[in-house]
């Protein structure tokens, strides 16, 4: 029915870049098989879901939505895609992302944009647009996303879904194209909070092939998602993440949440988190610099696309060429900022400073959580924009990443809920709720309350 669906509506959608339909059929076949011989099934066995293309799946097209990767395959699974098959979970293929996982609307895919179901004229979020519009399209009840500096939580929020950015270690990282490894984290996309707490459970807990795995038990998200009960439940509106900049339709939902939990036994309380203000510019040079050092292995030798072999060319130039040619105008952009972030002469005054900046935000955590047990605020400060709307405008992009991106920093858990659409233009509004390391079961608490 799925794939039915799919070839229905993704032609104007464009939320996948790859169908896997035999392999899809193969493992449906297979659930089915293991429920004819008596064998347990777990509550995900036989669902389908979508796959981000920036995760590998052993001989299945992994493109990150870049040329350079084109014809690439992968010769083995994540520990993202190994638990899924060890679930029976059934991967219908691969979505379309932002190149590399740099954006905020899917316009930066060397594949084409994705299109918000919503509207068709206006962008699906980024960088996981497809995965997140293949849930608001009814492709798939399930989809898998990573967020870096927001890229589950901003396309969950403006397609209406739902997207949960785990603590980070909590999901590994095994067989995840690195972006920017110290703030990159998998996680679950849905349109229900339990679904995607089924599939956190799935995803979530230790692995040794990921040396920044967390070796702790997962946290109790499927109980947490089930139990909708927020009396007592501390909760803080940061006094930074609002005002000015913000559609002020999204700020009337986000207010309504809020009442809605504080209705439902929540204390709520403004909290002041000062050097949140920092964040878009601590991450727009963190997540360069590490970026300029990961992409440093496509260089035309190892995967995929390799230019100007013919001879006449030296290595050093095949190596140059194949960038130039493989690598979109985001990309260039971002290597070429980190790699001048790193130099040395800049490194103290841009890269040691950023990460000052980062230790404070992550103070501001700290603070905020000795007085309430989550944080909330708007995921992003607008409704979908128009695609090509910020297109041409970097800063006007990065700007969608305000609230998403201080979770990354400190590597703590956040998700994004359905809070209804907004008055003025009848598109989805996300509640964006925040939670320390480790207790990604407050998330759902919140989700299940306000769902
Ligand atoms: N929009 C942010 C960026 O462009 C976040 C991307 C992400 O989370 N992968 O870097």
């Amino acid at each position: 029915a799925h794939l039915d669906r799919i070839g229905k509506v993704d032609d104007r959608i464009h939320a996948f870049l790859h169908l896997d339909t035999e392999g899809a059929l193969a493992a449906a076949r297979q659930v089915d098989d293991r429920r004819a011989a008596g064998g347990t099934l777990g509550p995900l066995a036989g669902v389908p879901l979508a796959l981000k293309d920036v995760l590998t799946m052993k001989d299945v097209p992994t493109t990150c939505g870049s040329r350079i990767l084109e014809g690439w395959r992968p010769p083995y699974d994540s520990t993202v895609v190994r638990r899924l098959r060890e679930a029976g979970v059934v991967v219908l293929g691969k979505t379309n992302m932002d190149e590399f996982a740099m954006g905020s609307s899917t316009e930066n895919s060397a594949f084409g944009p994705t299109r918000n179901p919503w509207d068709t004229d206006r962008i699906p979020g980024g960088s996981g647009g497809g995965s997140s519009a293949s849930l608001a399209a009814f492709e798939a009840p399930l989809a898998i996303g990573t967020d870096t500096g927001g890229s589950i939580r901003q396309p969950g929020s403006v397609t209406g879904t739902v997207g949960v950015k785990p603590t980070y270690g909590g999901v590994s990282r095994y067989g995840l194209v690195a972006f920017s490894s110290s703030l990159d984290q998998a996680g679950p996309c849905a349109r229900t909070v339990l679904d995607a707490a089924l599939l956190h459970s799935v995803i979530a807990g230790h692995d040794p092939l990921d040396s920044t795995s967390i070796d702790r038990p997962v946290p109790p998200v499927v109980d947490a998602a089930r139990n909708p009960d927020v009396r007592g439940l501390r909760v803080g509106v940061v006094k930074e993440l609002g005002g000015a900049g913000f559609q002020p339709g999204v700020e009337q939902r986000f207010r309504e949440a809020v009442d809605l939990l504080s209705d439902l036994g929540a204390e709520v309380v403004e909290v002041s988190c000062p050097h949140f203000t920092y964040g878009l510019a601590a991450y727009y040079l963190i997540a360069p610099s590490e970026a300029s050092s990961n992409l440093a292995r496509f260089d035309g030798m190892r995967y995929g696309l390799r230019a100007g072999d013919d001879g006449r060319h030296s290595a050093e130039e095949v190596m140059a060429l194949t960038r130039e040619a493989g690598f979109g105008d985001e990309v260039k952009r971002r290597i070429m900022i980190g790699t001048y972030a790193l130099s040395s002469g800049y490194y103290d005054a841009y890269y040691g400073q950023a990460q000052k900046v980062r230790t404070l935000i992550t103070r501001d955590f700290e603070r905020a959580y000795e007085q309430v047990d989550v944080l909330v605020s708007p995921t992003t400060p607008t409704t979908a924009f128009r695609i090509g709307e910020r297109a041409d405008d970097p800063l006007a992009m990065y700007a969608a990443d305000l609230c998403t991106i201080p979770a990354n920093l400190a590597g703590n858990a956040a998700a994004s809920f359905p809070a209804g659409r907004s008055p003025e233009d009848g598109l989805p509004v996300g509640l964006h709720v925040m939670a320390p390391a480790m207790a990604d079961d407050r998330l759902y608490r919140v989700g299940a309350a306000v769902e």
